[in-house]
């Protein structure tokens, strides 16, 4: 009769090996059957944090709950210090550089916060300068450098004419390694209308290395998508400006961001008026003749630049500066309620409704 020990015979215990690979096989495959039959009943993996000042929302689309779970964890770790790094008015990297520049002409950075600041200059200049991240304190002026919005009343014309003034542009700032130069005493930089597209390209980026391949990065609104929902693209909304819901939607093929710009995000009211943060640098006044302005762009990066450059371009000079900065799908809403528009942008929107008014412009 065979002996189960293990001294005694050496054919059990080879058989209990077996038998414990075989189990442990079988437990393998089981676990992975039941993972995968769990990703097919719900192939989507949701996931919040704040961060930017908004909501960061993820989606993954058919990846492993758990690591799902590891990449979000780790891209809320990268946004929260791209946030701190990058602040605006809170003390972090950016900030020192600003001060350096103030007080010195230069400053010495990381090589991620100059090629941050390369790319910012860069865009800027192919925007004529209406994106300028330069105007920090024209932006301080207006009260927008707080958690909340200010409540008025907006600061006195000639404030305002003082520092339009002496507005600098991207020529003003020389990057050169980690080495950041300026003569201009006013360079202040404010990177609130790009440094959430950066950072979305960098979680992207990380998201990639991860081994990633079907994402949404949502941040309030802007967005960067990858790969595909399933059989499908991802479908996505653009909000109305005017009233809460969405104006149309669009699916987005193959890796593309979508951001708009709008008046209703940050603004203050004093006698009927409305005030918003989007800063025209020519005048030092909110931008005035549209109230959202809609880019497509396979870089967040450029669609968030692109988004504030065309919502400041205004109806008429939108689509010279869309081409300057190689943006392919664009759409204004004036403060008609008009829509502006290239044909490309409007063969992939589907609107809610039906709108009043389309402007169309010629092919960018
Ligand atoms: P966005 O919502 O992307 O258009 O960014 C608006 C934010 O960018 C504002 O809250 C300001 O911090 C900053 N900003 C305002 N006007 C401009 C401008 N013309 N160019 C660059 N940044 C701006
Ligand atoms: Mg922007």
């Amino acid at each position: 009769m065979p002996s189960s020990s293990a001294s005694d015979s050496p054919v059990p215990l080879l058989a209990q090996h077996q038998h414990r690979a075989l189990l442990r096989t079988l437990t393998l495959a089981l676990a992975c059957l039941l993972a995968a039959c769990n990703r097919l009943d719900n192939p989507v993996y949701h996931d919040q944090f704040f961060a930017f000042g908004t909501l960061i929302d993820l989606t993954f689309y058919d990846v492993d709950p758990a690591r799902a779970k590891q990449a979000s964890r780790a891209l809320e770790q990268a946004f929260m210090q791209m946030h701190s790094d990058w602040h605006a008015w809170q003390p972090g990297a950016l900030q020192q550089v600003n001060q350096q520049l103030a007080e010195e002409g230069q400053a010495t950075t990381d090589p991620a916060m100059a090629a941050l600041l390369q790319e910012a200059n860069r865009l800027s200049t192919l925007s004529n300068g209406l994106f300028n991240p330069l105007i920090g304190r024209l932006v301080a002026l207006w009260g927008f450098h707080n958690d909340e919005p200010p409540s008025g009343p907006p600061p006195a014309e000639d404030l305002i004419r003082q520092l339009v003034e002496q507005v600098p542009t991207s020529a003003d700032v020389h990057v050169d390694g980690k080495q950041i130069s300026s003569r201009h005493p006013a360079v202040r930089y404010d990177l609130g209308a790009f440094a959430k597209g950066y950072a979305i390209d960098r979680g992207i980026e990380l998201l990639q290395e991860q081994g990633i391949a079907h994402a949404i990065i949502n941040a309030g609104g802007d967005l960067c998508a990858i790969g595909r929902h399933g059989k499908r693209p991802w479908r996505i909304g653009i909000r109305d400006p005017r009233k809460p819901g969405v104006l149309a939607s669009i699916e987005l093929t193959g890796d593309e961001s979508v951001f708009t710009s709008g008046d209703y995000e940050r603004f203050f009211e004093h006698e009927g008026q409305r005030y918003h943060h989007i800063i025209d640098p020519r005048s030092g006044n909110p931008a005035g003749a549209v109230v959202s302005a809609t880019v497509i762009h396979p870089l967040a990066a450029t669609a968030d630049a692109a988004a504030t450059a065309l919502f400041v371009a205004g109806p008429d000079a939108w689509p010279a500066i869309a081409r300057q900065m190689g943006v392919e799908y664009v759409m204004l809403v004036d403060r008609e309620g008009r829509i502006h528009m290239n044909p490309a942008m409007q063969a992939r929107l589907i609107f809610e409704s039906k709108p009043d008014t389309i402007v169309m412009s010629e092919t960018l």
